[in-house]
């Protein structure tokens, strides 16, 4: 038995929708509800696997005529019990206005866009009521033409008649426009000179593209950087420019076909391609024709298809891949301002294709894969924000800030929770002021002024002094917490559960960096069950960068001073003579060397033992090595790995002892064992751990949750081996894994706290 919430976004109401999806439920003896939204419909069904495999095909066609669906989310949770299949009320007091999320184009747009008998013939900006922008044209509430950056263009009698004819698809389509009264595009060069305009625009940036040049395309939710996909210079040179040693660049490809003639694509995958949301999904690569320089030493791609009509445009002209980057410097948000980028984009771009729409906001494209058969966002922003997470019960308003890496905001209103698009890395003043700014366009939008914040328990995070700063209660929410609780209120879970927490990094509550976490949640109180026994992380935050570090950190817990002799290890060979002194010296006096419980940087510590990696480029590159490691290696075998009960009769915490794994470790990779096999082992043996923990914790719904599960292996082994212990596994689906789900979690905590403080 399974239980599906689908949220449809569309037309939906007044088409006979409801009945409809009645009728289907009955006839195939599914259970559950279905009732309006402000923005759609909600329904939940429950029943066997195959009937509601049915359910969904049948949703989509066999749906009324003159019904569209826009999005629709799909989460698959625990079964509830339904008895039968209901109409229910719509709920009152929900906020009559929803935002909706920026929409790829249209099928019907598509075809009048290549049709030259069509008035909109080649239009970039062609739009209808089923597609084009949304949430980064807004500037307020209701979505009216005026409160939105379209409100500069007067529209032709034309798009006026469309536009206030019910009959049309372009009824109340506010980016209503047509070549005659609407934004057209311009090519500048570097000088802010025009190079060309409209048609010729157009026909210059695609040639600029093929004879290998950069160009900076203005696009839905702001600026892209576009390179011919195939040309290694050009994308070598993107990288140089842009100071992005190997992080993989996402790309744009002209068709599904040719999609899947260099990738693997599953149903599910090429649903998510083609979806009016048109993420970037992650995909095994074959054989791809492109430059080795867009994803090195990566099995996966990370692919979108084209999904606003200029990109359909200058992809049917190129006719082969191209890399599609997010138009920013290092740890800055997005340009979204023609002049602004200018300014800041000028290093690294030969040529602006740009236009006269203003973008409101910037919306960076999302990133999904699929996890456990599901679809798992791991950057939520163009065609997801700001669709709400509906919460159990909630009242008031609360805002969480969120963490410091992979931020995003969030604003419970009620019981709907609209998180932010992501935010970024809060390293820079430009990525600080993104922040302040969504915060602000949050409860401007939604008309709110929060009652209380919740930001995490770190000191020194940007977001958290932001909070402290605001005049308003906060309440601290310990980051491994926030995880999971953002992974139960997706999951609809109430407690008690057994939390795994794991990441790289999140402010302890006992003076060490946690993040190797089991937590037990119940209804009134939080515990730390067990995590990893702990290890120094000579060098704090530059081990993040430098795994090798780790390495060195778990040697020095199993050896001591040993550790430095031994050479051998590239990982201790690959410090200078003088640095392993200063280590040395730096690890015995515990000097700039937290204690760290990190899962993450076991990971890290791992990898660069194998000898897969001693420095990363990027942030979690080393544990991505190690998990690309395990493909085409299966086996069931595992590291040992020790659950020590606590010492003194103290009840908690339950230590896992990874030193015999580390042991091992040693052995196999000096007994030239593949790295493959070696990281199999090790994922093992973190699921075994996991088992273990949760057989101890005798809770039989376990929440995995944090971005070490990101990691497919990681993830999908736990998945498995926990169903097969008797446990029930849960993990994230449409918020990310890692610190983009903490503003969740920290709505969600004071929420909690405040239902207790009321409590008798
Ligand atoms: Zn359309
Ligand atoms: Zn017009
Ligand atoms: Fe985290």
């Amino acid at each position: 038995m399974t239980r599906l919430r689908i949220a449809l976004q569309g037309t939906v109401q007044g088409v006979g929708f409801r009945p409809f999806v009645y009728r289907l439920a009955t006839d195939l003896r599914l259970t559950g509800w279905v009732r309006n939204t402000p923005a759609g419909v909600l329904l939940e069904v429950e029943g066997s696997p195959e009937p509601i495999k049915q359910f969904q095909a049948s949703l989509d066609n066999q749906k009324p005529a003159n019904c569209f669906i826009y999005s629709s989310e799909v989460t698959v949770l625990d079964p509830a019990g339904y008895t039968a299949f209901e109409i229910r009320e719509s709920l009152a007091g929900e906020k009559s206005a929803v935002v909706l999320p920026d929409l790829a184009t249209c099928p019907a747009c598509r075809a009048e866009l290549f049709d030259s008998a069509n008035r909109r013939y080649r239009y970039p900006f062609i739009n209808c009521t089923h597609c084009g922008p949304r949430f980064s044209i807004i500037e307020s509430l209701p979505y009216d033409r005026p409160n939105t950056s379209m409100k500069r263009f007067q529209m032709c009698p034309a798009c006026r008649s469309e536009y206030e004819n019910p009959a049309d698809r372009r009824f109340h389509a506010q980016p209503n426009a047509c070549p005659v009264c609407g934004p057209w595009l311009e090519l500048w060069r570097r000088d802010g000179s025009k190079a060309a305009e409209r048609e010729e625009a157009l026909a210059g940036a695609a040639r600029a593209i093929r004879e290998g040049r950069i160009l900076a395309l203005k696009g839905i939710g702001g600026f892209q950087l576009l390179v011919d996909a195939r040309n290694d210079k050009a994308v070598l040179r993107l990288r140089e420019l842009k100071d992005r040693e190997e992080k993989p660049f996402a790309l744009m490809y002209p068709s599904l076909a040719r999609a899947e003639s260099d990738c693997q694509v599953s149903d599910l995958e090429r649903q998510l391609l083609l979806s009016p949301a048109a993420p970037i999904v992650l995909l095994i690569a074959k054989a791809a024709a492109i430059s080795k320089h867009v994803a090195p030493r990566n099995p996966y791609l990370g692919v979108m298809l084209p999904y606003s009509p200029l990109h359909h445009l200058i992809m049917a002209d190129l006719d082969f891949p191209v890399v599609a980057t997010s138009g920013n410097a290092k740890d800055e948000p997005i340009c979204t301002d023609e002049c602004e980028a200018l300014e800041r984009l000028n290093g690294f771009v030969d040529l602006f294709l740009v236009h006269n729409r203003p973008v409101v906001r910037p919306v960076d494209d999302s990133v999904v894969r699929t996890l456990g058969g599901r679809e798992a966002v791991m950057r939520r922003a163009r065609g997801y924000a700001p669709l709400p997470v509906t919460l159990p019960d909630g009242e008031g308003s609360v805002l969480g800030v969120g963490a410091h890496l992979k931020n995003t905001v969030a604003l419970a209103v009620g019981r709907q929770v609209f998180v932010s698009q992501h935010l970024g890395d809060l390293e820079t003043p430009e990525a600080r002021k993104g922040f302040e700014d969504a915060v602000a366009a949050l409860q401007d939008l939604y008309e709110t002024q929060p009652a209380g914040i919740g930001c995490d328990a770190h000191p020194d995070y940007e977001s958290t002094r932001f909070a402290k700063a605001a005049g308003l209660p906060v309440t601290e929410v310990q980051h491994h917490y926030a995880h999971v609780l953002a992974c139960m209120a997706e999951n609809d879970l109430t407690s008690p559960v057994l939390g795994v927490s794991w990441d790289g990094t999140g402010y302890g509550l006992d003076g060490t960096v946690w993040g190797g976490e089991f937590l037990e949640v119940n209804d009134s109180s939080v515990a730390r069950l067990a995590h990893l026994e702990t290890f120094p992380l000579p060098g704090s935050e530059i081990a993040v960068r430098e795994p090798r570090r780790s390495a060195l950190g778990l040697l020095y817990r199993v050896f001591g001073d040993g550790a430095f002799e031994m050479t051998e290890l590239p990982a201790v060979a690959s410090f200078s003579a003088a640095d392993r002194r200063l280590l040395k010296t730096v690890l015995a006096k515990g000097i700039n060397c937290p204690l760290t419980s990190s899962a993450g940087r076991l990971f890290d510590g791992v990898a660069a033992l194998a000898g897969l990696r001693q420095v990363s480029t990027f942030e979690g590159q080393a544990a991505m090595e190690l998990e690309f490691a395990c493909n085409g290696f299966e086996s069931d075998e595992s590291y040992p790995i020790e659950v020590r009960e606590p010492v003194g009769g103290a009840e908690r915490p339950i230590l896992i002892d990874w030193k015999p794994l580390v042991r091992h470790v040693l052995a196999d990779s000096g007994s030239c064992v593949p790295v493959g096999i070696i990281a199999v082992r090790f994922h093992n043996a973190l699921c075994e751990a996991i088992v273990a923990i949760a057989k101890r914790a005798g809770q039989s719904r376990v929440v995995l949750t944090g971005g070490c599960f990101q990691n497919r292996y990681l993830t999908e082994r736990a998945i498995r081996r926990l169903a097969q212990e008797g446990f029930r596994p849960y993990w994230h689906q449409r918020i990310p894994p890692n610190d983009g789900g903490i503003s969740l979690g920290q709505v969600v905590a004071v929420s909690r706290a405040v239902s207790r403080e009321s409590e008798p």
